[in-house]
């Protein structure tokens, strides 16, 4: 489950099924934060209002000056000079538009928000593309776009204020010009955590060197946050966005800028541009970054086709006749299959269990998953998955929480098979909730889970299919 987009091109699906890569919307929200440490409280002086072409004028000027420094800083040549423009806020809205409707297919936006409603991430009114539209228009300062090799800055920022986003911006243009950002566009489908963890390397990087950009000169962070001041950040619709999304969209910044710390830190920049050669494969190496320099590759995990063992619900409900009519058959179809990763893990289980703690030690121990989600020609959503462990005790405490987290998300549930203290290497529980039954299956180091399971399907048919 996850989403995004971000300020070069490409960014990180929601996984639960969006795929996207939006041109690499700022988060200003986040730069803010990333400068707590400098005071906050300063006059706001008022500048006299400039002209569009004056603006245009100055930009293009700083554009250089910035890309040079920035370059320096990042310790990677410049090959070609930058273009820049400034944006309106329209013109802004319009590439958001454009990217998410580019990168999203209508299918894969409806799965998303199904799949996050169905597991309690979303509430029932939930719209998934009006809501990233609001989202990445109010958060977007600035994009370099990999197709152009330009970069756009919104006209609403002054000059000064916009370096820090230009010297973020144009360590993309850089990374793109010695490290091809287009190939991250078109990431197989289905393999959002690697996709993720890849915009983290691209974001880290970037954020990384704004950072540095900003702290060389403490009256340059006294400038940039005079701006942002200024512009008087909004960030209600990030706010009052769903966590899932809320986080989703900063993990490439927050979790990407500590990873490239420290990757920095062991390798300098030499290390993080050796990154762009051996990506970051998942959310788990860039939570860990040890992981990642240990090369602790993710397990690769493949699920059966469960259409028809779904389907036969209908057909031996009692009372059913299908010899008359086979049009009452509830007929089912998978319409999103991908992988959660530690950090998808981490966002299902905390959603519910509200303790950061709990869930990151359940969720830490990971090594691979897979789901599918299934919606049937009456609109039910079944979501299955199957999930890989370190070790068989790094299963148990994922099977104990992930029980936790469904007896929190359908309160009415009935156990009809309680959790009970495991007996050392496996376990089984369900419930009946009124949106189907609901099951876990612990085995080793794998944990199987099903929400959503049709009436007159057994789980153990399904988990049996997943463990052949
Ligand atoms: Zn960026």
């Amino acid at each position: 489950m996850r989403m995004s987009k971000q300020i070069h091109r490409g960014a990180s699906a929601p996984r639960w099924a969006m795929r996207r890569r939006l041109a690499c919307a700022f988060v200003l929200a986040l730069a803010v934060c990333a400068l707590a440490i400098v005071p906050t409280q300063f006059a706001v002086t008022q500048e006299p209002a400039t002209t569009a072409a004056t603006r245009n004028a100055a930009l293009v000027a700083a554009t250089d000056e910035v890309l040079k420094e920035t370059s320096a800083l990042r310790e990677l040549p410049i090959v070609r000079p930058v273009q820049s423009s400034t944006q309106s806020r329209a013109e802004i809205e319009r590439a958001v538009v454009k990217n998410l409707d580019e990168d999203t297919t209508v299918a894969d936006m409806h799965a998303a928000e199904v799949t996050l409603k169905k597991l309690g991430m979303a509430p029932p009114d939930f719209q998934y593309r009006a809501l990233m539209i609001r989202l990445l228009t109010e958060q977007v300062a600035g994009y370099y776009e990999p197709k152009t090799r330009q970069f756009h800055l919104a006209d609403w920022i002054d000059v000064e204020g916009q370096k820090a986003v230009m010297a973020h911006e144009l360590t993309h243009a850089l990374q793109d010009q010695h490290f091809d950002l287009r190939r991250f566009e078109h990431w197989p489908k289905g393999e959002s955590d690697s996709e993720i963890a890849a915009h983290a390397l691209i974001e880290g990087d970037a954020t990384l060197a704004m950072v540095m950009y900003i702290s060389s000169s403490p009256m340059r962070a006294l400038t940039f946050l005079k701006s942002i001041g200024k512009m008087g950040v909004d960030t209600k619709e990030l706010d009052q966005a769903p966590r899932v999304i809320r986080e989703s969209l900063l993990f490439p910044y927050q979790e990407g800028l500590n990873w490239t710390r420290a990757v920095y830190k062991a390798g300098g920049w030499s290390g993080v541009s050796q990154a762009f050669k051996a990506l970051p494969q998942s959310t788990e190496q860039i939570m860990h970054p040890e992981k990642y320099l240990s090369h602790e590759a993710p397990v690769k995990i493949t699920l059966p086709d469960f259409t028809g063992l779904l389907s036969e619900g209908s057909r031996t409900k009692p009372g059913s006749n299908p010899a008359k009519g086979s049009t009452t058959l509830t007929t089912w179809k998978r319409i999103a299959s991908d992988v959660n990763g530690e950090f998808g893990y981490y966002l299902l289980l905390d959603q519910f269990l509200k303790s950061p703690t709990e869930s990151h030690r359940a969720a830490a121990g990971w090594a691979g998953d897979r789901y599918v989600v299934y919606e049937s020609s009456n609109g039910r959503i079944s979501f299955i998955s199957a999930t890989a462990w370190d070790t068989t005790n790094d299963a148990r405490e994922f099977y104990e929480a992930f029980a936790k987290r469904i007896n929190l998300r359908y309160p009415g549930a009935q156990a009809t098979h309680p959790v009970e203290p495991p007996d050392g290497l496996a376990g089984f529980a369900s419930w009946k909730t009124d949106e189907g039954a609901a099951a876990l299956s612990w085995s080793g180091s794998r944990v199987f889970i099903i929400e959503g399971c049709p009436e007159g399907v057994n789980p153990d048919r399904l988990f049996a299919a997943m463990k052949e």
